[in-house]
């Protein structure tokens, strides 16, 4: 770590202590940029890195919203409105119980370089709630987003900052937020993504994050002349990223071992085809059930629980070609790497944000695996929201075909910036400085161009 990064970082936990969360992310940003402001000290005197850290606006509030037994409940609502050098804010929204102003501010920042990657023009935020969907009556889910909206509504607009899903903000919950919004406004116009298709949803957008990471690895793996066909790939998650995941490392020929949820995960030897998918997404999407439910039904796979006193993650240690961490953040840790790599894992492409500790990537970059750091790898979900937002102004819908031709080529592009962009900097094959440098430089030099602001 250079002495710049050592005194930034040393600032960073200073002023922002207990976000440990956001100190992980603009570490390894950091560290990738030390090459990049050496060759550009017109950065480090305009203390642009120095900015992009800072939210341009934080907005905290009040939910109070009343169940359907009349008992009164108090969340706490965020958005977090990081960067608009190339555009609105633009970024999901989060409801689980483990959600604060760190993990979000960690989401914001990814999320920034993310958007600059696409080539879309879109700034970085990110929202959300500790509200915890889980268990919860669609009447207590509809109550809970009107009351969410009804502080949030005064802070976003198509112009302005353009919400969209993450976890436990799907297209149920999109659909409430987008109800609530239209009512206080009195207007119909494309402020929230990964809308419903009958009111200016766009076709593909579900499965744009999970397609996206696939395609990624596709690419990766281009680089070393092979396909995603035959591959024996594992899988964490169960929600949207990790279904749209699955269903595409199919279609692509490969074999998937793996789901999980945050009670345990399931191990089905003989890999979960078609009809066992549409098994999972009825589960999680329609029943709302756990992952365990798997094994009752396919009596061959094996289910584990989750073990919180263990210091790795089972999941990881099974022999595969892929990894597809899916879920959560820091759900690899260095172990949990070093286990992947000793099961010949040698492509890990990041659906989930940040899922991998800082150490786990140091062993993934040791290695040599094809690594996709998840801002590039799920950069799909994200540029087909942009997608949406451009059929929304024209007042047209592209067809799916369309849709998923546009997705393909972005992921390529995305890749190929991290390629090239590596390779300018003297580390060819390491996708993580690729990506944060080649998100970095479009939002620094729209940063210079812009003054200071
Ligand atoms: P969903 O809510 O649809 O699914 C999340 C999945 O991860 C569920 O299976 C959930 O299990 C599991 N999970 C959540 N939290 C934990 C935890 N603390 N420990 C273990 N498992 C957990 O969310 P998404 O699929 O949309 O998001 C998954 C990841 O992908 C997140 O990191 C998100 O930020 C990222 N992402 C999502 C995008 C999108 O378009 N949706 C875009 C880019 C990134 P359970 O049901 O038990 O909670």
């Amino acid at each position: 770590m250079s002495e710049y990064v050592k005194s930034l970082m040393a600032e960073v936990k200073a002023k922002h202590p207990s976000q440990p969360e956001f100190h992980q992310a603009v570490e390894e940003v950091a560290d990738s940029l030390s090459l990049v402001l050496e060759k550009h000290p017109e950065y480090r005197t305009s203390k642009i890195l120095e900015r992009i850290i800072e939210p341009e606006r934080v907005i905290i509030f009040r939910v109070p919203w009343v169940d359907d037994q009349g008992e009164v409940n108090v969340n706490i609502g965020y958005r977090i409105e990081m960067n608009s050098a190339i555009g609105p804010y633009k970024g999901g929204l989060r409801f689980h119980p483990s959600v604060n102003l760190g993990i979000l501010k960690f989401l914001a920042f990814e999320q920034v370089f993310k958007n600059s990657l696409t080539t879309l023009p879109m700034g970085g935020g990110k929202g959300g709630s500790d509200f915890d969907p889980k268990g919860k009556s669609d009447l207590k889910i509809m109550r809970f987003c009107q009351a969410f909206m009804s502080e949030l509504f005064r802070h976003i607009g198509p112009n302005t900052d353009i919400p969209a899903g993450d976890i436990g903000v799907g297209g149920r919950e999109i659909g409430y937020l987008f109800g609530q919004y239209k009512k206080l406004k009195n207007e119909f116009v494309g402020v929230l993504t990964g809308k419903g298709l009958n009111w200016g949803g766009s076709l593909i957008r579900p499965e744009a994050t999970g397609y996206g990471a696939v395609y990624f690895a596709a690419e990766m793996l281009g680089t070393r002349n092979e396909t995603m066909e035959g591959k024996i790939c594992l899988v964490s998650g169960s929600g949207n990223v990790a279904q749209y995941t699955t269903e595409k490392i199919l279609q692509l020929g490969g074999k998937v071992l793996t789901l999980s949820d945050s009670n345990g995960y399931i191990y089905d030897e003989e890999g979960i085809n078609e009809e066992k998918l549409k098994f999972v997404m009825e589960l999680k999407n329609v029943r709302r059930g756990r992952i365990k439910e798997y094994t009752e039904k396919y009596k061959n796979a094996v289910y584990t629980q989750l073990d919180l006193n263990t210091d790795h993650n089972p999941i990881w240690d099974h022999k595969a070609d892929c990894a597809f961490p899916s879920a959560t953040q820091n759900e690899i840790n260095a172990k949990d790497a070093q286990n992947l790599i000793n099961n010949s894992v040698y492509v890990v492409s990041e659906g989930a944000n940040m899922p991998t500790t800082i150490d786990g990537i140091k062993i993934f970059l040791d290695n040599n695996i094809l690594y996709g750091p998840g801002k590039a790898a799920n950069a799909g979900g994200v540029a087909v929201s942009g997608l949406e937002m451009s059929q929304n102004s024209m007042r047209y819908s592209w067809t799916r075909e369309e849709v998923d031709e546009k997705l393909r080529i972005i992921m390529k592009d995305i890749h190929k910036t991290c390629v090239d962009t590596a390779e300018r900097f003297g580390t060819p094959g390491n996708y993580v400085n690729g990506a944060n440098i080649g998100g970095f430089l479009k939002i620094a030099d729209s940063m210079m161009d812009q003054g200071v602001v």
